[in-house]
């Protein structure tokens, strides 16, 4: 399948071009431990973070990205306690934080990667999740990736060579990301005369590695994290490198473990002493819930039915006792066959599992929260919305969608346009919310408001052009007097239309102005 290969293709190309970029310069080392890596001078924070969009625009309009609220709200709730670590370190400074977007894309794809890209982008395949098998696990590859973003290791790599590099590499990566739609062609390209390239490339980047591993550990360690998920991490890592699964471990190969990686870890760890007590919250709870995240990856990433009838299956085979002293292994395999179960549309075997794990989340609020979000996705997709009681959670990102999607199915257009033009209030980049929102208001036959919705989705995805076409129809509508609306209100949607308009123009025009000075 193409899809597995897009990303893989991604990060590939980036060893790839930073190793011509690097290869003019040898990594300079210091006489202590810990490495200099070559010359300090980087690209400003603002040409990497426009390079960064220039490809996040892309990986949104790809298919493989994957906008999933629950798993979002998951990795955010590890990602969040690394960014207050890092800033409160000093390793993320006032600058980089608010020139960078800081935002982590799920990418739909079973291959255990995780990838930082310019500006502050992280990409996170859902093989990961659903290999590792704690919150602190996924913690030290996410810390380790914001260390190299907060390290200014991209920046670095890009500023020793001319001023049209960002360039020349978002150039690269793009028409990589679309060549790599057909396997064949994207593997040509990188096995085809580069390997030596690639080859100086990882001399470069063993050092970059040591940093971020050196930094990520104490940002994971002071985000309140257990260290030992970092050895537990690297030992995946080991046993996946000795049986040479590069295959479903792209992540091995944008990040060799050397035999210094794994020394420095192992003295890290010694010298820190043993673990202290569990903080990554409600001790052995945080790794069924963890295993729950784990197995929506797993159902999220193959939607063949083949596969949902074996994690079916699967989930039937856990003994109904199991309940009271629920195992990380069989909450996982519940979730895993109730949502499983829920896609084959047999909504009867969904509840009874969802049912079976309901049980063991008394006491448990982050477990009966991610139930509830279950719950009530699994009535949406049986078509029994109506009946199902109102989230309680109601203030996460997940519940605030979800609530949305079931009121929109049962016609409750008015609840959901409340709710989310409070919530695009304060989360104005939230593509997904504004695309609810428009399905709301045009429900209700507020057609403007709907158009400028639909605008605004495509501005939280960086699609300036598909934004611009929107605020025009908008437009054109508001002149032809066909619009619904009439008095106070339709005067203020309409300005607000105005002014947007004029504002995306502003956007586009800067853009192209910008690529011109960037060749
Ligand atoms: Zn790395």
């Amino acid at each position: 399948m193409p899809l597995a290969h897009s990303l893989y293709a991604l990060a590939a190309i980036f060893l790839i071009a930073f190793a011509g970029l690097s290869q003019a310069q040898a990594p300079v080392r210091s006489g202590g431990s810990l490495p200099v890596l070559g010359d300090t001078s980087e690209l400003p924070a603002s040409a990497e973070r426009r390079l960064g969009d220039r490809i996040a625009s892309s990986i949104y309009r790809d298919p493989d990205y994957l906008d999933d609220p629950v798993l979002g709200d998951y990795l955010q709730s590890i990602w969040q306690p690394l960014m207050t670590a890092a800033r409160a370190r000093g390793e993320l400074g006032v600058e980089l934080e608010e020139r960078f977007a800081w935002e982590v894309m799920l990418i739909r794809n079973r291959t255990i990667n995780a990838f930082a890209l310019p500006g502050g982008y992280l990409g996170v395949h859902l093989g990961l999740i659903a290999v590792v098998e704690s919150r602190d696990e996924l913690a030290s590859v996410l810390a380790h990736e914001l260390s190299h973003v907060t390290q200014r290791h991209i920046s670095r790599l890009m500023s020793k060579q001319s001023q049209q590099m960002p360039w020349v590499l978002a150039a690269m990566i793009l028409g990589m990301m679309a060549a790599s739609k057909n396997a064949d062609a994207a593997n040509a390209a990188i096995a085809g005369g580069q390997a030596i390239a690639v080859q100086n490339q990882l001399n470069f980047s063993r050092d970059m590695e040591r940093e971020a591993d050196r930094v990520g550990f104490g940002v994971m360690a002071d985000a309140g994290f257990e260290k030992q998920g970092f050895a537990t991490m690297f030992d995946k890592l080991q046993q996946a490198s000795r049986l040479n699964d590069n295959g479903s471990y792209p992540y091995l190969r944008s990040h060799p473990l050397t035999t210094e990686r794994i020394g420095d870890a192992k003295g890290r760890l010694q010298l820190e002493g043993p673990a202290p007590p569990s903080v990554s919250g409600e001790g052995g709870r945080a790794r069924v819930v963890h295993a729950m995240m784990a197995a929506r990856a797993r159902v999220l990433g193959d939607a063949s039915v083949d596969a949902l009838r074996l994690l079916l299956a699967e989930a039937q085979r856990v003994p109904s006792s199991a309940a009271e002293s629920l195992k990380p292994r069989d909450a996982g395999a519940l979730y895993a066959g109730a949502l499983a179960a829920a896609r084959l549309r047999e909504h009867t075997q969904a509840r009874s599992l969802t049912d079976k794990l309901k049980t063991a989340a008394a006491g448990s609020p982050s477990m009966a929260n991610a139930l509830e979000l279950l719950s009530l996705e699994i009535d949406i997709a049986a078509g029994r919305a109506a009946q199902a009681p109102k989230l309680v959670t109601g203030n996460s990102r997940a519940a605030v969608l979800l609530q949305s999607q079931a009121d929109l199915a049962v016609g409750r257009p008015q609840d959901v346009s409340d709710r989310l033009q409070s919530w695009v209030s304060t989360h104005p980049k939230d593509a997904m919310a504004w695309q609810l929102l428009a399905t709301a208001q045009g429900q209700q036959g507020q057609t403007l408001r709907a158009i400028r919705a639909d605008a605004e989705s495509r501005v939280a995805q960086l699609d300036y052009g598909a934004a611009r076409d929107r605020f025009k129809a908008a437009q054109d509508l508001m002149r032809s007097g066909r619009d619904t609306g009439s008095g106070a209100s339709a005067h203020i949607d309409g300005s607000i239309i105005d002014t947007r308009a004029r504002e995306i123009d502003q956007l586009l025009r800067e853009q192209a102005l910008q690529e011109k000075l960037d060749r």
